[in-house]
Formats: structure tokens, C-alpha cells, sequence
């Protein structure tokens, strides 16, 4: 996670590509977990109530499509480039640890950290 930065030109980018003169965006909140536009680096940014069902339906998403690759992946850019979907997913969910959820949402959340933590060690071990 990066802090993030903006252009005013609805350009929003992580520290490392961020161009001379955009500014931190400081505390706010998203509709959407927020990617850098340059490279794909995941954004430390609030996410709204609506922010959070969005990353946890793709987290149950994720569980459905396995680790495979997944059209998102190849749209965030260089970061995830030749990631599967769920290093994103998982990315997500380590931040929405940190927020004071609903206890359903945080065991969801917690679960699925531990589930894909299991596939991803299972996969290794192939
Ligand atoms: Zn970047």
C-alpha cells in the first residue's frame, strides 16, 4: 500500500509514479479499493460502507474462480502484472482488517485471509 497522491486532473498515483507537483489526497473515502493509475499499486484510501461490499463480493468472487487468473489482474497494470486475482483480493482484505466492520464481514474476512493463505501454501507445495 502506498499513500495516495492526485493531479487534478482525476489522475491518482502512488508515491513512485506520482508527477512533480500532485498533492496527497490525505483522509477521504472510496466507492472502490483504489489502485495507482501508473502502476497498478494498491492505495491507502478509506473505503466506504458501499467500498466494502464491492471488495467482499469479489473476495467470495475470488473463491468461485480459484486462483486463476482473472481479466482484473491484467487490468491493474505492472504491479499484479502475471498476478492471479487473488494476491488483489488478498491485498484488500489485509487492509479492511484494520477497519472497525460489522462481525460478519470481519470473520468473512478473516476466513478468507486463512483459506487462501491454505490454497496458495497448498499450491507451492505441488
Ligand atoms: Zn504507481
Amino acid at each position: 500500500m502506498s499513500e495516495a497522491y492526485y493531479d487534478g486532473d482525476c489522475g491518482v498515483f502512488c508515491d513512485n509514479c506520482a508527477p512533480a507537483g500532485a498533492e496527497t489526497m490525505g483522509d477521504g473515502e472510496a466507492d472502490y479499493p483504489m489502485h495507482c493509475d501508473e502502476c497498478g499499486r494498491p492505495l491507502d484510501y478509506s473505503m466506504t460502507e458501499e467500498g466494502v461490499k464491492y471488495a467482499i463480493n469479489e473476495m467470495k468472487e475470488t473463491l468461485k474462480t480459484g486462483r486463476k487468473e482473472y481479466l482484473k489482474a491484467s487490468q491493474c497494470l505492472k504491479y499484479y502484472k502475471g498476478c492471479p486475482q487473488v494476491d488483489i483480493t488478498r491485498d484488500w482484505a489485509g487492509d479492511l482488517i484494520w477497519y472497525n466492520l460489522p462481525d460478519e464481514q470481519e470473520r468473512f474476512i478473516k476466513k478468507f485471509l486463512s483459506w487462501t493463505e491454505y490454497q496458495i501454501e497448498k499450491e507451492l507445495r505441488k
